[in-house]
């Protein structure tokens, strides 16, 4: 599976990093990097990837089909 980031609508809550600290990270300055940009999400990180998704108060992640 691929994400998609919606970088302008994060507003840094870190729900997502809190689901899944290996796929998603907050900066001292609540930027958001998410390791896996351009890329599949490794299988193992699949299920707290979709957490993190599912999480996101604002909808700035979204599950590429
Ligand atoms: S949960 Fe959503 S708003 Fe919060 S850091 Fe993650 S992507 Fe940004």
């Amino acid at each position: 599976m691929k994400i998609s980031v919606d970088y302008p609508r994060c507003e840094g809550h870190g729900l997502c990093a809190g689901q899944a600290p290996a796929v998603f990270t907050l900066d001292d300055d609540a930027q958001l990097t998410y390791r896996f940009e351009g890329a599949d999400v490794p299988d193992e990180y699949v299920t707290v990837a979709r957490a993190a998704v599912d999480s996101c108060p604002v909808a700035a992640l979204r599950e590429q089909s």
